[in-house]
């Protein structure tokens, strides 16, 4: 990086004041700006920008300060803090007049990277069926597109893939390339592989142990993903054979547990972070679902009952990524094949759902960063 040329200043001498001898002013340097960089942490990663390598160019033009920034992701979700920090700090350097940030990304993932050119690999699961697992996959892939990052989706939900009609595929077949490699299909952004496109129309798959694993390895390693930064693989209900193939096939850089408030969903999805914990994956947060229906009178239902996901995060210190609430509009997107985010982006859910997005890409980012060795 070339940091350390000294651009030199000059005090403007104004020709009222021909008698004052012009004195060069303290010059700013890029030394200087890096410096106090350093006083600049990540408030997610709890590291300076400069140790955390984000700091990629510094530039003086006169009072003109230019930086370019490396985020760890481009769904950062502290990005405005990060902004208003640097502003702040570098802005008290004497000769400042103007701070020109450009922002740019590099997500990061495990020191191991996942598949070829696969950076992260996100499970979400659940416990129980029917709780909004794959509505909110869907979701949470086409806001990451959304904010910039390259995804794949992978639908592994055995017992009732439905996102090839939640991204309007419904009845596409996979191509393959020369060399007999699976070429996903694409819709809105996202490279789409769902496990319905090898079982007929309607059925469920019984499959077990061994075809399972061996299915569930060629969907993840022979297909064409490309250059992935996420790969979100929508899991089974529960905590049966897929998730344990997965946990062994790929290092996971975590999972995403959706619950409903309902007491019987919580006990199970309880169960499911308990089985990830016991098989070294890293649980990323809960997403409540279904959280409460709004009356029009604006007052809101608890239909599922109130407040469990959040006591479930706080007592087990874990990240509560979000609440959605029961929506017509929500899932007629997913039947109409269009995810909310995609559909209605203004709508409060959408942005709420993009929030949630951000969120997880900022766990992400954190776990990335704690399997680092410590040097
Ligand atoms: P799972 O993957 O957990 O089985 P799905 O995502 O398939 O659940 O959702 C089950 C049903 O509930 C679908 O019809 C979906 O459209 C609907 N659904 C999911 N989340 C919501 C929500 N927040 N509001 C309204 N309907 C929802």
């Amino acid at each position: 990086m070339p940091f350390g040329r000294t651009v030199g200043k000059m005090v403007s001498c104004q020709a009222l004041w021909p008698l004052l001898v012009c004195l060069p002013m303290a010059q700013l340097t890029e030394a200087e700006v890096l410096e106090v960089l350093k006083t600049v942490n990540d408030p997610e990663l709890h590291q300076d920008l400069v140790g955390l390598g984000m700091v990629d160019q510094i530039s003086i033009d006169g009072g003109r300060v230019g930086i370019s920034i490396v985020l760890t992701t481009p769904a950062c979700p502290l990005r405005g803090k990060i902004e208003a920090d640097i502003r702040s700090a570098v802005g008290r350097l004497e000769g400042v007049k103007v701070i020109e940030l450009n922002f740019g990304a590099q997500v990061r993932g495990p020191k191991q990277e996942a598949l070829p050119g696969v950076r992260n690999v996100v499970a979400v699961g659940s416990g129980k069926g029917g709780v909004g697992k794959s509505t909110l996959a869907a979701n949470l892939a086409a806001s990451l597109v959304l904010e910039g990052a390259a995804v794949g989706l992978l639908d592994a939900d055995i017992y009732g893939p439905s996102q090839a009609r939640m991204f309007a595929l419904e009845g596409k077949r996979l191509m393959a390339d020369d060399e007999k490699n699976i070429i996903p299909l694409r819709s809105y952004g996202v490279k789409l592989i769902t496990i319905a496109n090898l079982v007929e129309d309607g059925q469920a798959l019984t499959w077990r142990g061994p075809i399972l694993h061996g299915t569930l390895s060629q969907l993840l390693t022979q297909t064409v993903w490309g250059e992935l930064d996420y790969l979100i693989v929508d899991l089974p209900p529960g905590t049966g054979d897929v998730q344990l193939s997965l946990s062994q096939l790929v290092p996971l850089s975590g999972a995403v547990l959706v619950t409903t408030p309902q007491d019987v969903a919580l006990l199970d999805v309880k169960r499911a972070y308990t089985m990830f914990r016991k098989t070294h994956v890293p649980v990323l947060g809960i997403i409540e679902n279904m959280s409460y229906y709004q009356l029009p009178d604006g007052t809101k239902d608890f239909v599922f009952g109130e407040g469990g996901a959040a006591e479930l995060a706080e007592r087990e210190g874990l990240e509560l990524l979000g609440r959605i609430p029961l929506t017509k509009e929500l899932r007629a997107s997913g039947d109409d094949g269009k995810p909310l985010v995609v559909a209605s982006p203004d709508s409060r859910d959408a942005q709420d759902l993009r929030k949630i997005a951000r969120s997880l890409a900022g766990q992400v980012s954190i776990q990335a960063h704690m399997s680092l060795p410590v040097l």
